[in-house]
């Protein structure tokens, strides 16, 4: 396989094996016969799609989901038996490719199913559909019965149809509140008991659900974020019935090592200013890796300390400074552990005001993905 070469020291280290301990745990978890659909939407939420689409069927899981045709097409290209589930909405165009490549679609709509019907006597295999249901979640799907009926007639009266699922997605799985969950998981399961035949994967639960929540495993549970070690909130992190393994570890070094003096100062707009003679150290990785300017202050790892990144972080450098004098080439932990120091996403997603799932997403492209 082609692999070019990484000059630039700063990467992602991805533990695939502990991908795989966190399905196995939801494993132990789950009645047996739930399958686990393995969230590998966007990029397999930064960790890589393939990779971890390979490791997560291997460790048990029975299907992948994503978010958009291209990445259902990307995984295709390379995986041939497994299922593959686009959870958001497609173009009626596209309704083709999805018959030829055996990827399911999800479908909320009539008029899309019409104007998909006209394309379908080319269908060489059924297209496999899995209806949506918004319970609750005001995003995507059907919010009526009628609506429901009239849809699921349509499909089932095709024969280049099949009705393959139905599911629905909970707003507020994640939190202690269980009202507006409750209500959800009313409405899907008396829109689901409506039909007149239950369609072979009924699925609800998103991560939060799976670990927070009782009796929502269905056929099927889909499994993202806590697949790659993380909680989807504070309050499920509190609640976790197995622990959890990060899978990605943010890594680099220094290039430049300098002793300053009183009143030297570090990077644009010149406002950290030093108090007292410091030694600072100055790695390559910025905002445009994913290391957000608001992330000045965070701390890093390196021999076992803790130190703050320095100054404003550039769009591909950052300082930082260092309890004493080091080397060249010394390595830098930004995510992940060094003795007996640990950073987490979340420490990254506490400073930015957001959610850990934004963390391992923002890291763009440009570091290397290292799989181990
Ligand atoms: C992203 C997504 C999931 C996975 O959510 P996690 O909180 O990461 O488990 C499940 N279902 C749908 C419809 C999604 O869009």
């Amino acid at each position: 396989m082609y692999q070019h070469q990484n000059f630039r020291p700063t990467k992602a280290i991805i533990e695939l094996e502990n991908i795989q301990y966190n399905i196995k745990q939801l494993r132990e978890h789950l009645h047996p016969a739930t399958e686990i659909i393995a969230v590998v939407k966007a990029n397999a939420y930064g960790h890589g799609d393939l990779q971890v689409a390979n490791a997560a069927l291997q460790a048990g899981a029975s299907m992948l989901a994503v978010a958009t045709p291209e990445e259902a097409l990307h995984l295709r290209e390379f995986i041939k038996e497994a299922p593959i589930l686009i959870l958001g909405a497609t173009p009626v165009y596209f309704a083709t490719f999805a018959a030829q490549y055996d990827i399911s679609l999800t479908v909320f709509s009539l008029d899309w199913v019409n104007e998909v019907a006209k394309q379908a006597v080319n269908f060489k295999k059924p297209l496999k559909l899995h209806i949506k249901i918004d319970s609750g979640m005001g995003r995507i799907g059907v919010r009526k019965k009628t609506e429901l009926t009239a849809l699921y007639n349509a499909i089932d009266a095709n024969e280049h149809f099949l009705i393959d699922g139905i599911f629905t997605h909970f707003a507020t799985a994640d939190e202690e509140d269980s009202t507006q969950y409750n209500e959800q998981l009313a409405t899907f399961v008396s829109f689901v008991e409506s039909l007149p035949k239950k369609p072979r994967l009924v699925h609800a639960a998103n991560t939060a659900a799976t670990l927070n929540k009782e009796d929502v495993q269905f056929d099927a549970v889909r499994f993202g974020i806590s697949m790659y070690g993380l909680a989807p909130s504070p309050y499920v992190d509190k609640h976790l019935p197995f622990s959890l393994k990060p899978a990605l570890s943010l890594e680099s070094e220094l290039v430049h090592v300098k002793k300053i003096e009183q009143g030297d100062k570090v990077s644009y707009g010149g406002n950290y200013v030093a108090t007292k003679e410091e030694w600072i150290g100055t790695m390559p990785i910025g905002y445009a890796d994913g290391l957000l300017r608001g992330l000045a202050g965070q701390e890093v790892l390196i021999q076992g300390n803790r130190v703050p990144i320095i100054g404003r972080i550039c769009m591909d450098q950052c300082m930082i400074k260092l309890p004493y004098e080091m080397s060249v080439g010394e390595k830098v932990i930004l995510i992940g552990q060094q003795q007996q120091q640990e950073i987490q996403m979340k420490e990254w997603s506490d400073r930015l005001q957001t959610i850990v799932y934004e963390i391992p997403c923002m890291l763009t492209s440009r570091i290397p993905r290292i799989y181990k």
